[in-house]
Formats: structure tokens, C-alpha cells, sequence
């Protein structure tokens, strides 16, 4: 039996979870979970699960569950709150696996904290690996702590790298859906409205990962990311437009042979793989390979995505500028989605941001949290500047 904790255990990957346990009750069970904002949610995955802990994000809606506990009758949960509450679950004795999805950096300190507690961790948190992914990996190697990836690309690249030795790994392909503006004409990218970008066409997804899809720096992410899960250089890993999503990415090999992992678009099937793993449970999730009548790929157009140019030149840094790149974006979509920024204006700062980096290479979680902080100041007199006069319709 796998006791799991759970970090975002109310968002689409902390549910999927829950939804793995909840069919696999003799494999997994719930030891915590870090709920963040939702006591709703949070309330009733603690009744249904029972956890020994559960984190909150402040003090006042910690006091707010811990109250409706005590009106249901529950007593055996504890709560906590805060940065210092996710660390506890993280880092809680009775769990045995760690499943790190709370989005952006603030699940940072708790997937370190899990990681040096020696529990294996399956990472949802793609922005931990971009922004400390040097810290967490070395220290991951030096103490033999399993980091298995739930994204779905790095998830395939896991899997397709089992059948091969590491140094015969050529290049590491991660197929992109190329998002919805694939073959839209360049010169009308300054006009995309936030409703045109955030309708993605294979998967259902939160707001700034789907913005990352249409500018396609979540491919660019996704490129750091698997540097650091893979420790290869970023001239290994080459990115394929492959609009039907169904290879979710392949692995060429010296030999010349090439690997791909093909399965539903469904989350719960990389998540259950990274829960099990080295197992192969027998589940429902099928692949209709009738149904499969072409598979195609095309290069990406960095001119049309300069995002995917500066990841690139970002993971060649690494260090102070991937932690630029994911901060500088983070507040550029933001930017975008409010209407002070166009489309365009997303790769313009970002590039901006990277310019006034300084190479850096941060050797502790504070220093990178305090990286991610002065990127992100850069980032907010960017867009404020550019937001007078310049606003999108
Ligand atoms: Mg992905």
C-alpha cells in the first residue's frame, strides 16, 4: 500500500488523483492533502479520505475547515496552514509518495522538502523543474529519490527510456499540439483576443497553460523540464509539431531506432504510471488504434513562437535565466489576460526581462525564490509601461 500526499489536491491533477486512488483502494491510500484555497473541495476529500493532515493556504481558512470538521464530528484529520503546512505534508512520516501538482513556484519549497525527506515524488509542478530543476535533481541523484514525471510528455519520455541505456540516447522529441494559431497568418498575432487563445484543441487545461500552448512556451518549458528530469543538453532535445496529440513524444536513439509512447489524451494514465511505477497496473484507459487515421508532424516556426527560441536560449544559460523565463511569462500572461498587453507583447517581455538577467546560478530555494521575485518586478514595470497607450481591444 502506497500512502500518498498530495500537494494541490483540489486542482485537475490533485482530483485525477484522487480518482486513481479511489479505483485502486488495495494500491494506494490518502496520507495528506494541500488544498490551498477551496475549503469546499478540500472539506469533502477529507471526509471521503480520511488524511492524517491537510494544509490550507492561510491561518483564517485553516480555522474555517478545522470548524466544519469539528460540526461533522471528524477528529482524526489535523490541519495546518501555509507555506510551512504544505512542507508538513510533504514531508509527513506516513507518506510513502509524493505527488507535487500545486501550479507555479509556490510548490517549490514542499517538492524540496519532499525530495530530502527521501520520498519518491511525481511531478505535475512543471515550473519547479524550470525554476530550481538543477537544485532538485542533484539533490534527488545524490540521495536516490525517484522523481517520476506526470506530465504527459515527459511521462512518455520516461517510459520510451526504459528500453535504452542512457548514453545511447540521441535526441529526446516532445511532440506540441502547436495550439490554435498553428497556421494563422503572423501579421495577425497583435490582434488574438484572450478568448481566441485560451480554446485549446486537444486538452482542457488551466488559463496560463493554455496561453503557454498557444505562444508555445509551454513546449519551452517542457524542453528545461526534461534537461533536468533526463540530464541532457538542450541541443538533445528537439520539439515536433504533431497536431493530433497521440504520441505524447519519442525517443531517438543512437542506433537510429525510435521509441514513442501513444495513449488517450487522459491524465490518469501518466499519473497512474509515475503512482506505480516500476508497475504496470491493469486499467480502462484505452486506445482505439482503429481509430487512428494519421499521424502528422511538422517543425515548429520559431519566427512565428519566439518563445520557443528564447526557452531554448534560456536552458542553455539555465540557472537565473530559466527562472526569468517562467517568471517573466507568468506576469506577461496575466498582462495579456487583462488587456494591457497584446498577444505579441507576451515573447516581447519575456525577452525583455531575459535581457536584464544576470547570469546567475542560485545554489539554494531561497535564492531562486528570490530570482523568481525580481523577475517578476522586472516583468510587472514592463507590461505596466507598455499597458499605457498600448492596450489590446
Ligand atoms: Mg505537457
Amino acid at each position: 500500500m502506497k500512502r500518498l500526499t498530495i500537494l494541490g489536491s483540489t486542482g485537475s491533477i490533485g482530483q485525477s488523483t484522487l480518482s486513481i486512488v479511489e479505483q485502486f483502494p488495495d494500491r494506494f491510500s490518502v496520507a495528506a492533502l494541500a488544498a490551498g484555497r477551496n475549503v469546499e473541495a478540500a472539506f469533502a476529500q477529507a471526509v471521503r479520505w480520511r488524511p492524517q493532515l491537510v494544509s490550507l493556504a492561510t491561518e483564517e481558512l485553516a480555522d474555517q475547515f478545522t470548524a466544519r470538521l469539528k460540526a461533522a464530528g471528524i477528529t482524526e484529520v489535523q490541519v495546518t496552514y501555509g507555506t510551512n503546512g504544505t512542507v508538513a505534508c510533504a514531508t509527513l512520516p506516513a507518506a510513502d509518495f509524493v505527488v507535487s501538482a500545486i501550479v507555479g513556484v509556490s510548490g517549490l519549497e514542499a517538492t524540496y522538502a519532499a525530495i530530502l525527506a527521501g520520498k519518491p515524488v511525481g511531478l505535475a509542478n512543471k515550473e519547479c523543474m524550470v525554476a530550481a530543476g538543477e537544485i532538485l535533481t542533484r539533490v534527488a541523484r545524490e540521495r536516490n529519490v525517484p522523481i517520476l514525471p506526470i506530465d504527459s510528455e515527459h511521462n512518455a519520455v520516461h517510459q520510451c527510456l526504459r528500453v535504452g541505456a542512457r548514453n545511447e540516447v540521441k535526441t529526446i522529441w516532445l511532440t506540441a499540439s502547436g495550439g490554435p494559431f498553428r497556421q494563422l497568418p503572423v501579421e495577425q498575432f497583435d490582434a488574438i483576443t484572450p478568448e481566441q487563445a485560451l480554446k485549446h484543441p486537444t486538452w482542457v487545461m488551466g488559463r496560463r497553460i493554455t496561453i503557454d500552448s498557444a505562444t508555445l512556451l509551454n513546449k519551452g518549458l517542457e524542453v528545461i523540464e526534461a534537461c533536468r528530469l533526463f540530464d541532457v543538453r538542450p541541443s538533445q532535445v528537439r520539439v515536433t509539431v504533431h497536431a493530433q496529440s497521440t504520441i505524447h513524444s519519442l525517443v531517438e536513439f543512437i542506433d537510429g531506432s525510435i521509441l514513442a509512447q501513444i495513449s488517450v489524451t487522459d491524465m490518469r494514465l501518466p499519473i497512474l504510471y509515475a503512482l506505480a511505477y516500476p508497475e504496470r497496473p491493469e486499467s480502462t484507459l484505452t486506445f482505439d488504434l482503429a481509430a487512428l487515421r494519421r499521424l502528422d508532424f511538422e517543425e515548429p516556426d520559431f519566427g512565428r513562437f519566439p518563445c520557443l527560441r528564447l526557452a531554448f536560449e534560456a536552458a542553455d544559460i539555465g540557472g537565473a535565466h530559466t527562472i526569468a523565463l517562467n517568471a517573466a511569462d507568468e506576469v506577461a500572461v496575466e498582462a495579456f489576460l487583462d488587456r494591457k498587453i497584446p498577444f505579441t507583447g507576451i515573447p516581447r517581455t519575456i525577452e525583455q526581462v531575459l535581457t536584464l538577467t544576470p547570469e546567475a546560478h542560485p545554489e539554494t530555494i531561497a535564492e531562486v525564490l528570490a530570482a523568481d521575485q525580481k523577475a517578476r518586478q522586472t516583468a510587472r514595470k514592463l507590461v505596466t509601461r507598455t499597458g499605457q497607450g498600448n492596450q489590446a481591444s
